[in-house]
């Protein structure tokens, strides 16, 4: 009997690791489960072209339906896995069905957090093409748009929803948009970005309720203010898919923690992507990233290691946001520096390198500036100390800093 692996999720992560485990010479079974109708597809177009694009654009695949055929990767869509029984190398679908595994991958992601406020039902949340599909019918009525939080997918839809002309007011609960992403001169960049388009970004606002008035709503913040908007959409963090791993009895830290590798703390279980709080080679502990990169390159590294081809995955984070019409990128990990030097600054263009206390490099913050966030990536993988007076330079090009 050719051995048999399961992966729970086909989203992102999983589907690239299905792919890792061929690459990496394995021959057995390769089973993919998916809650959602659909093969694995691109989640960065919900919140940008699915929103603003005259026509809808079709889902955005990873992979041909033929590639899944050629690799001998068996589909297994809209089909959720209920419980995994890990004594048994069993898991048990809903319906069900139990299914024996030699090994099993947990990519399950995640899903957009509700707002735990008296009526936040009433707002719409981004996580699925399902729900992009709903949110796109709504805007094009809508003419008054609240959107609550000021995190990266909330102010990807504020942008979009503002490209479509309706008037747009963000209220945040932090004092700073993006607050877990970038530095506080990088939060300021994307406020004036914001400011310049016309969306009204409101920080220190605590949402305590969302009332239906008519055919439209009202947003009631904690100090009193009140906003009256014709749709609400809320961005307020990911909730991982834990639930499995819990009743499972596998250790989680916010993710299920897994080693270098992927592995979990139960033999023949891994997990990757989202999910995953994972061990970082370079910065000595775990990290859990919610971005587009790391699903892919955690997923196909998982799916390798699961083959026998185990490398250690040292990715260094990164992620691009598009607001606006800018493209801005993070590499690294900026909200852990101790120091930001800010190498330009103006209305359309932004780049800050980010240092820890000995003047290590940690991240960069940079829009419209692909190339400087290569040169990073380098200098933060390397861990190098570059000379301060010629970061702050904007006319010595970064990858000509030492
Ligand atoms: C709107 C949006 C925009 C984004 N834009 C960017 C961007 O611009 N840049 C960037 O770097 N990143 C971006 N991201 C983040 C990136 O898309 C995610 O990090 C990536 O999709 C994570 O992949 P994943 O496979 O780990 O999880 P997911 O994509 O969440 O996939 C998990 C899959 O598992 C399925 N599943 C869960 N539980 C079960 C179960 N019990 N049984 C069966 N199936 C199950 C789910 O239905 C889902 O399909 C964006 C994300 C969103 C939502």
């Amino acid at each position: 009997m050719s051995e048999m692996h399961i992966i729970v999720g086909a989203g992102q992560a999983g589907g690239w690791a299905a792919m890792g485990m061929r690459q990496a010479g394995f021959t057995g079974r390769i089973l993919l489960i998916g809650e959602e109708p659909w093969r694995p597809y691109e989640r960065p177009p919900l919140s940008k072209a699915m929103l603003t694009a005259p026509e809808e654009p079709p889902p955005a695949y990873f992979h041909p339906a033929e590639r899944y055929a050629e690799q001998g990767i068996e589909l297994m869509l809209g089909a959720a896995v209920e419980e995994i029984m890990p004594t048994e190398r069993r898991i048990r679908l809903r319906g069900g069905d139990r299914l024996a595994y030699d090994k099993l991958l947990i990519a399950t992601g995640g899903r957009a957090r509700r707002l735990p406020v008296h009526g936040g039902e009433h707002a719409l949340y981004l996580r699925t093409l399902d729900e992009a599909r709903a949110i796109r019918v709504r805007l094009r009525e809508a003419r008054r748009v609240v959107c609550i939080g000021a995190g990266v997918i909330g102010l990807e839809i504020a942008s979009s929803a503002c490209a479509l002309g309706a008037q747009v007011t963000v209220l945040e609960a932090l004092a700073a948009p993006m607050g877990r992403c970038v530095s506080p001169e990088g939060a300021r960049f994307v406020e004036r970005l914001h400011a310049g388009a016309g969306v009204e970004l409101r920080c220190g606002e605590i949402v305590q309720a969302i009332e239906r008035d008519g055919g439209s709503f009202r947003v009631i913040c904690r100090d009193g203010v009140e906003e009256s908007a014709d749709l609400v959409l809320a961005g307020v963090g990911m909730e991982r898919n834990l639930m499995l791993a819990r009743d499972a009895g596998l250790v989680l830290e916010g993710g299920i923690v897994v080693d270098e590798h992927g592995a979990t703390s139960e033999p023949g279980i891994y997990a990757a992507g989202d999910v995953a709080a994972f061990y970082h080679p370079l910065y000595g502990r775990r990290l859990r990233l919610e971005s587009w990169r790391h699903a892919q390159n955690h997923g196909l590294a998982v799916g390798r290691a699961m083959a026998g081809d185990p490398a250690p995955y040292e990715d260094v984070p990164w992620f691009w946001t598009d607001q606006h019409g800018v493209n801005l990128q993070v590499a690294g990990l900026p909200a852990e520096a101790a120091r930001t030097i800010v190498r330009v600054d103006n209305d359309k263009a932004f780049t800050a390198a980010h240092l820890v206390e000995d003047g290590t490099i940690i991240g960069l913050t940079a829009a419209n500036a692909p190339r400087d966030i290569r040169a990073a990536t380098a200098m933060i993988r390397a861990g190098r100390r570059p000379d301060p007076a010629r970061l702050a330079d904007p006319a010595i090009p970064l990858q000509s800093v030492q």
